[in-house]
Formats: structure tokens, C-alpha cells, sequence
């Protein structure tokens, strides 16, 4: 009995859960919908940072982060991740994880700006996995999807939770003048087993022990259709206290450059909304 339950992902998560209580609200298996499978879902740890990053200042703009985690477990699966240098790779883009409350246009310079402003811990690594595999330590075990599974888990919480507070935001009458929504999310990965990096040196494999890697991916949100770059952050069990450290020092390098480029942010969404009623008079003066 202590045994299956050991071996089941659920101890793992209240772990982490307790990790995170001291920073974060946390929410446990919360419900959201998978628009694309047509039915209900759970993810693992959605939560909150509970610390005041200075957001009083930022007013009328609002910074929101909130981060989802899901949790496995493999003794007879070890995780492997093939990287490449991030250079060749666009790891600044994780337009799939943020959103704002101003329209975005072609020539957006509001957009821009707040591509500066949010530049999480994704530029620090040097590499970054584009693929991945769970390769079986024992013979006769059966194959896993585990990764795959957890990555698609993260990626359809993200928009699910994202377009929903947006659609929450909509309905409020007394938001006040020039209020603009910022929303961050983190989707992350924690494993308890043994997790490696590939890399190849001259064509041969080598293994590396880690316990930290991005994965990075693009996904086809199934909101509003659009195809967005994702990184998810895949962190070990006895790594995770020190991640939070990381997760941390992002959302305060976000708010100081938030807070910095305040009255820029807010003149260039002024004149993007602008913008964007000409453009939305032409288009319906031309039809
Ligand atoms: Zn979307």
C-alpha cells in the first residue's frame, strides 16, 4: 500500500505544494476545460505569487503572474532532452505565455516595448531541448508519453486560463482609466527520476545529468487559432526550491522594467488603441 502510493505522482505534488505555500496562493487539482479534447481537465498546482513586487506603482498598468505545474514520477523511465544552442533559436519567444489588454497591431510599438520589459530567466541558458524521450531502464516496461502528456497539459491550462481572464476582465465596468492588463504565465514541469540532456559531439551522444531544461515548442491555441511559442521549464524534485529563487528574481526584474517604461507603456497603448479604432472603422467603412 505505502509502496503504490509512493510510486504514484500525488505525494510529489503536495511537496511542491508546500514549497510554494509560504510565496504563492496555491490552487490543487483545478479544473479547466480542454477545448480541443471537449472535456474537463485538471492541472496539478496553479498558483499565485502572494509578495508585493511593487505593484501599487504601477497603477493604472497591472502586472499579473501566475504560474501551473504538473508533477510525474518515473523509476523505470529516465527522461532524456536533445538540445540545441539557444542562438539559433528564438528563446525570447514565448508569445503564447503573455498577453495584454491593448489590441495588438501590425506596427505595434506597445507591443514592442513590453517584449523589453518581460525578459524571463529562458535567455540565461546557453541551450534549449527541441525534443525529448523516455527511455526504459528495464526491459519488459512499456512505453511512456509522460512528457508529451504533461508538456500539452501545461500548454492547454496556459490558454485556457489566460483567454478566460481576459474574458473575466471584459465584464468589469470599473476599471479604471487607462487600466492595462499585463498576464505572465509559467508552465512548468517537475520530475522526480533521472533526467539527462543529449548533445551530440561529432556525431556521437553524450548524456549529461541535469536538473534544469527549457523545452521549447509551439502550440496552435484553440481561443483564437494563432500558432505561439511556449517554453516550459522541466525542474527535478531537489531542484525546485532553488527554481523558486529564479521564478523570483524574474518577476522583480519584470516589475522594475515594467515600472521603469511606465509612462511609455501607457502613451504607446494610448495611441495603439487609437490605432486600432481607425484600422477597425476603415475595415468596416471598406466592407
Ligand atoms: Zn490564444
Amino acid at each position: 500500500m505505502i509502496e503504490k502510493i509512493k510510486k504514484s505522482g500525488y505525494p510529489l505534488e503536495i511537496e511542491i505544494s508546500g514549497l510554494l505555500d509560504k510565496e504563492y496562493t496555491v490552487f490543487n487539482t483545478k479544473y479547466y476545460f480542454d477545448k480541443e479534447g471537449k472535456q474537463g481537465r485538471d492541472i496539478d498546482i496553479h498558483a499565485m505569487p502572494l509578495k508585493d513586487y511593487g505593484y501599487e506603482d504601477l497603477k493604472p498598468l497591472h502586472l499579473r503572474i501566475d504560474i501551473a505545474i504538473e508533477c510525474k514520477k518515473s523509476e523505470t523511465h529516465a527522461w532524456v532532452f536533445f538540445t540545441r544552442p539557444n542562438k539559433f533559436l528564438d528563446a525570447l519567444d514565448f508569445s503564447g505565455q503573455y498577453k495584454t489588454s491593448v489590441p495588438r497591431v501590425s506596427t505595434d510599438s506597445f507591443e514592442r516595448l513590453i517584449r523589453k520589459c518581460l525578459k524571463p530567466h529562458y535567455r540565461k541558458f546557453e541551450r534549449i531541448a527541441i525534443a525529448y524521450d523516455e527511455i526504459k531502464k528495464e526491459k519488459d516496461s512499456s512505453s511512456r508519453r509522460d512528457i508529451f502528456e504533461a508538456v500539452h497539459q501545461l500548454l492547454k491550462f496556459t490558454c485556457y486560463e489566460i483567454h478566460e481572464s481576459f474574458i473575466r476582465r471584459s465584464k468589469l465596468t470599473d476599471l479604471p482609466l487607462g487600466h492595462e492588463l499585463i498576464f505572465v504565465f509559467f508552465p512548468i514541469l517537475v520530475f522526480d527520476g533521472d533526467m539527462f540532456e543529449v548533445t551530440f559531439d561529432s556525431g556521437k551522444p553524450r548524456l549529461n545529468r541535469r536538473n534544469h531544461i527549457l523545452v521549447s515548442t509551439r502550440y496552435r491555441c484553440p481561443y483564437c487559432q494563432e500558432v505561439r511559442s511556449f517554453i516550459v521549464d522541466v525542474v527535478h524534485r531537489s531542484y525546485f526550491s532553488e527554481f523558486m529563487k529564479i521564478l523570483d528574481t524574474d518577476y522583480y526584474e519584470m516589475m522594475k522594467n515594467i515600472l521603469k517604461n511606465r509612462y511609455g507603456l501607457m502613451k504607446e497603448a494610448k495611441e495603439t488603441r487609437i490605432k486600432f479604432l481607425e484600422k477597425s472603422v476603415r475595415f468596416s467603412v471598406e466592407k
